[in-house]
């Protein structure tokens, strides 16, 4: 099947109120090109380094997702243009965030990653850091940062059950948190979580944003230095 139609077929199985981040990383330029041409806007990276290599090849109009963990050194790079930060998981990470929006002149939208997963490996604030740092107002004095979201990932495994608990924890917190401290901002609404092999759980369990590569480009080829 074509990149195309992959994202077609992907797409029939839920409506407008889900975004479709297409993850392009390790695929070149011709692919996202492809997948552009059918319409498609959203793609996401995990490198900086990589994103920085493709974004001037492709067309402006491009809403670049950064999806991996990501350095508070590297966030000067992608500041002037980001679309939307996926994994944010520290306050420092958040206060460089702050200060490169500042020097853009923007204000960069962001999700907060949580740790569902049962792996250690995996990225993220544990509810209890989250809480203790959405209460310390800390967040308040990070005009260019505005927290639109959460963003996790489920551990790697065939126990759907699990998945789900850990899908379903999240959602619960995205309400939580929502009503807890963010009520009189409208903009706390993306909930980030699924990739090819869990979207169809994670949309059940209440995910408006799902992160897909493998089913829309096919494998990746990793290169070891990476
Ligand atoms: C690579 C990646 C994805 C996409 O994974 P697939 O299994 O290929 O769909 C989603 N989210 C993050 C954070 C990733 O790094």
């Amino acid at each position: 099947m074509s990149i195309e139609e992959n994202l077609k077929d992907i797409k029939r199985e839920f409506g407008p109120e889900v975004t479709l981040v297409a993850v392009s990383k390790t695929h070149p330029v011709e692919e996202i090109m492809e997948a552009y041409e059918a319409g498609h806007r959203d793609f996401g990276e995990n490198k900086v380094q990589e994103m920085m290599e493709k974004k001037p090849q492709l067309p402006g109009d491009i809403r670049w997702h950064m999806v991996g963990h990501l350095q508070s050194n590297k966030v000067k790079y992608i500041a002037p243009f980001i679309y939307l930060i996926h994994g944010v998981d520290k306050p420092k990470l958040l206060r460089v965030i702050d200060k490169e929006g500042r020097k853009k002149g923007r204000v960069i939208d962001c999700l907060l990653q949580v740790h569902i997963a049962r792996e250690e490996t995996k990225f993220g604030f544990e509810e209890a850091e989250l809480r203790e740092y959405l209460d310390s107002g800390q967040l308040r004095d990070l005009s260019r940062v505005r927290v639109r979201g959460l963003m996790g990932m489920a551990t790697f495994t065939e126990n759907e059950e699990q998945v789900k608990r850990e899908f379903a924890f999240l959602s619960d917190l995205f309400n939580r948190l929502s009503e807890d401290y963010f009520v009189e901002e409208d903009r706390f609404d993306i909930l980030s979580m699924g990739m090819s092999d869990d979207y169809e759980l994670a949309i059940e369990t209440g995910s408006n944003m799902v992160r897909i590569g493998t089913r829309i480009f096919g494998p990746r080829e990793y290169c070891k230095t990476q």
